[in-house]
């Protein structure tokens, strides 16, 4: 069973990122979506084609996210179907929703992981520790396992089922609510993703100076690829705090990642290492950051961002 995670009216790319590793788990016979919105009816069909059944719920209830008609609806509906797992985003939806229902299931929980299968009874679940320094592989017994899954740590992919469309009653799930939505206040975005770019170049403290930036805008420009940075470059104010790759940023996989002047602390790796090609330039040939580099460059990326600048453009042309 998989929660439908959706913003205004658009279901989140993580939502086909659990229904893409659901299908995948050996031995799991249906996967189920489950949509609670108000008028969430239009998100319906991008949902079928990818789980074995939709169920969804409507209403007034569901019109912002709360957890507690969340949790009240999903301790009905797995009481319901028993379903051996429930996938839900580790997102700030539902890191909001997932402890206190697993409590309210009496089920076992892993947050934050990034990797699942069926075990013999229950589930092996993997996730990371020590921010992302170690992955720790847990054994969930109890069903249904709650799986809190990290974004990113799949890759959706297209599927074409004919889901079956259930509209489900959830009943009533507001009365004695101790909590109510109020806003949505909407932190102001510079709108760049870095989390869905292919080529992504990552600066790193060996930039220096502020006034060096314009050297791999240029650069990244170039080359069709957006700027992300780690973390002292954010701290810096050079780059926006959107575009932080790491334990405490963004966890991307793009095509191709060129890290320049990063030297690969653990807490940055956590969120690129997942990216089908990684180029590091680095001064420091012991820099970590190599460990990791498919390609790695061992000079001053102020000499090397230049010369590959024109070799890319004499490339292309
Ligand atoms: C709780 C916690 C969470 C954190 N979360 C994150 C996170 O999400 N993301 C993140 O990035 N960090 C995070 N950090 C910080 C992390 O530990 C590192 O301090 C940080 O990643 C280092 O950034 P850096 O590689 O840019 O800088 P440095 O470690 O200072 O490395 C700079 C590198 O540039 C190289 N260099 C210098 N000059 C040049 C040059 N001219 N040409 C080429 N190379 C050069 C050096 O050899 C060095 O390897 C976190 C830390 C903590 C404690």
């Amino acid at each position: 069973m998989v929660l439908v995670e959706h913003r205004q009216g658009a279901v989140r790319d993580v939502t086909f990122e659990m229904l893409t590793a659901a299908r995948k788990v050996v031995g799991c016979s249906e996967v189920e979506a489950v949509l609670f919105g108000d008028g969430c009816e239009a998100m319906i069909a991008g949902l079928a084609s990818q789980a074995d059944r939709v169920t969804y719920a409507a209403g007034p209830a569901f019109k912002d996210f709360n957890y507690e008609p969340y949790q009240k609806a999903l301790v009905k509906l797995v009481a319901e179907r028993k379903p051996a797992a429930l996938l839900i985003a580790n997102s700030a939806f539902g890191t909001d929703l997932g402890p206190s229902l697993a409590v309210a299931l009496n089920a076992g929980l892993v947050s934050d992981a990034v990797a699942f299968t069926k075990a013999d009874s229950g589930f092996a679940v993997s996730r990371g520790m020590y921010s992302g320094k170690l992955v720790a592989d847990w054994a969930v017994g109890a069903e249904p396992a709650v799986i809190m899954v990290r974004q990113s740590s799949f890759k959706p992919e297209p599927a074409s089922l004919s889901g079956e469309v259930v509209r489900w009653d959830a009943g009533d799930v507001v009365s004695g609510g101790k909590t109510k939505f109020l806003s949505l206040e909407e932190v102001p975005t510079t709108g760049i993703d870095i989390t869905k770019a292919t080529i992504v170049v990552g600066i790193g403290r060996g930039i220096k100076e502020e006034k060096n930036m314009a050297l791999v805008k240029e650069f990244a420009q170039d080359i069709g690829a957006v700027l992300a940075a780690s973390r002292p470059v954010v701290d810096a104010g050079w780059l926006p705090k959107e575009v932080q790759v790491g334990s405490s940023g963004k966890t991307i996989k793009p095509k191709l990642y060129i890290a320049l002047g990063i030297s690969g602390a653990f807490q940055h790796i956590a969120g690129m290492k997942g990216a089908d090609t990684i180029i590091a330039v680095n001064k420091d040939p012991k820099a970590p950051i190599f460990a990791v580099a498919h390609y790695g460059i061992v000079d001053d990326l102020h000499k090397v961002v230049p010369v590959l600048r024109t070799k890319i453009k004499e490339l292309a042309s």
